[in-house]
Parts: structure tokens; C-alpha cells; sequence
């Protein structure tokens, strides 16, 4: 299935959630702008010229002012074209406090959001979902429609790891389609690929599993009420993408972990939509605990398919970004922190 996606102007990606915090190092690339960091902050802080006890400075730079890094994703992503802009939040980072410490510090602009999409179902990505609805819900105007939340149908009761010898490690419950629904979210429940928030994104549905290398999440688990029992799912078959077009650069590909491989990802991005490079990807890679020939072969191939930044976050580890750095041209990876503001 292809899709019609039109070009946007530009794209607005807020960091709300992410496991690395650098409020100092700049985008090394020219065409990917950054700011959110130390000098937005500072000339931003609370205003000092009336204070005669500062020695005429302007602002104050508060350590209170600077996000904290959580174990996760949030990212507010906002497309324009013209004089329309529509914006998603993808995925709601791994607890309560964290996404709303971070947006509150950002200010950032829960109003614009018209769905929620969750890339899987893992607490690191919807552990803040409930907080992130009333939130969004509360800072749209009164009378407003509550939030969609766009989710995989096959909500696992309980996730968890066991690598051999081990017993289950489960990990907290998602939460439950009911319980999003209690707290003011519109529930989707989409498996295939489709539109959101004005036709500006698309949302993938099962990526399909084509590299030798991408084997899933190794250790993986599920627990099914249905059965009682706890089943290996290194395949995390619920895991979708969001992507959107844009003008004279080509696609942008948002990945949640990456357990169905960055390079699948990447590759069935172009396969929804064909002869449209692809310009960007952003979001965790997975590959923190990766052996060394699979972070290898990742950048290899994510060179072949001719992507040109890598907005690598999360779950991508420091090795896979050290690889990315050291076979791609300079510019190429651009650090995912949490707290910045990119504008692509
Ligand atoms: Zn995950
Ligand atoms: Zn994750």
C-alpha cells in the first residue's frame, strides 16, 4: 500500500522525553537547526534588569528551567505547510512525573495536539500517556473534542524479558484501553497504514522484517490473560512508525525503539512511499546492547539507502552513534537530546 503525503514547509520536533541530556553540544549540521539548550534557557530565564543586586545582568539561568533525561520517548512533532500546522505527539516517555516536569519546563504546546500516537506497547513510551491526555485535554480551549490516542489493537497484558536462566521480568502494565479512555483520550485502533492530524502524517502498520541482521527484541516476552501463561514476542509485532514529506528533502521517518530493526523501518518507509527519498530519521535504534556486526551493518545500510541525518535517540546507545559518526559524512548524526527543539 502507498501513500499520498503532501510536502510540508518544515517540521517542528520537540524533545520532550529522551534518555540523553546535552544542553550544551550544538547540531553539528547546518540544515538541522537546534536550540533549547543553555542559551535558550538563559535568555529566556526570569528577567534581572530590575534587580540592583546583579550588577546590571539581564536574565537568570536556572538549573530548574533544564529538562531531566528519562528512560524513553516523547516527542511533539509539528508539520507546516503554508499557513497550516498540524501537530502529534509520538509517544508519552516512561512515567507521569517525567513528561510533565519536561513539558512543563519546555512550555511546551499541549494544545496543538490532535492525536497521540504510540509506536508500541511499552511502558518506556506510554508510561506518561494518562498524564499526557488531561494534560493536553486541559490546555485546549473549553468544549474541545478530547485527544485521539492512535494504538495497535493487540494491547499485551503485561511485557517482559527472560533471557536464558532467568526468570520473567515483567515489566508495568500499558495502559488499558479503558483506562485511556477514562482519562479524556479518543481511542484509534489501527493496524494499518493510514493518515493522522490532517493528512500531514502517516502512520505505518506492521514493518516487515527483511534484513538478516534485525532479529527483534532478544528476550522478549508477552503474558496473554487468554492463555495464563507467558510467551516469547521477540517479534513485537504491534511496533509502527510515523512519518511525514518534506519539500526538497524527502521523508521523515519517527521510530518509537526500532525492535522491528531501524533498516526495516527505514526501508518500509520508502516502500509506503515510493520514489521519495528518504531525508531523515529520528527516534531510538535499538542497538544500546546490539553486537558489534549489527551496529555495523545498520550504518552500513542506512548509508546504501542514502539517509541523511540521524536524529538517533533513546534506545540507539553511545557505540551505534560512535558508528553512525565514524562511516557517514559529518552532519549525518545529529544527537537526539531531551529538552531541544529541532526545526528540520
Ligand atoms: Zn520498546
Ligand atoms: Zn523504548
Amino acid at each position: 500500500m502507498a501513500l499520498e503525503l503532501p510536502e510540508l514547509d518544515s517540521l517542528e520536533i520537540l524533545v520532550i522525553v529522551d534518555n540523553e541530556l546535552d544542553p550544551i553540544s550544538p547540531s553539528p549540521n547546518p540544515a538541522v537547526a537546534q536550540s533549547g539548550g543553555m542559551k535558550t534557557i538563559g535568555l529566556n530565564g526570569p528577567d534581572l534588569t530590575k534587580d540592583p543586586s546583579r550588577g546590571g545582568a539581564a536574565r537568570e539561568l536556572r538549573m530548574d528551567h533544564i529538562c531531566c533525561s528519562a528512560h524513553g520517548l516523547s516527542l511533539l512533532i509539528t508539520g507546516i505547510r503554508g499557513s497550516e500546522r498540524h501537530t502529534v505527539l509520538f509517544d508519552t516517555g516512561p512515567e507521569d512525573h517525567a513528561f510533565e516536569r519536561n513539558a512543563r519546563r519546555l512550555n511546551a504546546p499541549l494544545g496543538d495536539v490532535e492525536t497521540i500516537q504510540l509506536s508500541h506497547w511499552h511502558r518506556d513510551h506510554s508510561g506518561g500517556m494518562l498524564k499526557a491526555i488531561a494534560m493536553i485535554n486541559a490546555a485546549k480551549p473549553a468544549g474541545s473534542e478530547g485527544v485521539k490516542v492512535d494504538l495497535h489493537p493487540a494491547r499485551p497484558k503485561y511485557r517482559g524479558l527472560q533471557p536464558p536462566g532467568l526468570p520473567v521480568v515483567s515489566l508495568e502494565a500499558d495502559p488499558t484501553f479503558g483506562e485511556i479512555e477514562g482519562a479524556g483520550g479518543v481511542v484509534e485502533r489501527m493496524s494499518e497504514p493510514h493518515t493522522v492530524a490532517g493528512g500531514m502524517f502517516a502512520v505505518s502498520g506492521e514493518i516487515p522484517r527483511v534484513t538478516p541482521y534485525e532479529y527483534g527484541l532478544r528476550f522478549g516476552m508477552r503474558y496473554e490473560e487468554a492463555t495464563g501463561k507467558w510467551e516469547s514476542d521477540e517479534k513485537m509485532a504491534d511496533e509502527r512508525f510515523l512519518m511525514c514529506r518534506l519539500k526538497d528533502k524527502g521523508l521523515v521517518m519517527f521510530t518509537g525503539c526500532s525492535h522491528a530493526g531501524v533498516v526495516n523501518a527505514a526501508r518500509h518507509t520508502l516502500d509506503l512511499h515510493p520514489d521519495t527519498p528518504l531525508y531523515a530519521v529520528m527516534g531510538g535504534f535499538h542497538l544500546a546492547d546490539a553486537e558489534a556486526a549489527q551496529i555495523a551493518s545498520t550504518a552500513q545500510d542506512l548509508k546504501g539507502l542514502g539517509v541523511k541525518v540521524l536524529l538517533a535517540g533513546h534506545c540507539t546507545g553511545w557505540r551505534a552513534k560512535f558508528e553512525i559518526q565514524r562511516v557517514m559524512e559529518e552532519g549525518s548524526l545529529v544527537p537526539s537530546f531531551v529538552g531541544s527543539k529541532f526545526v528540520l
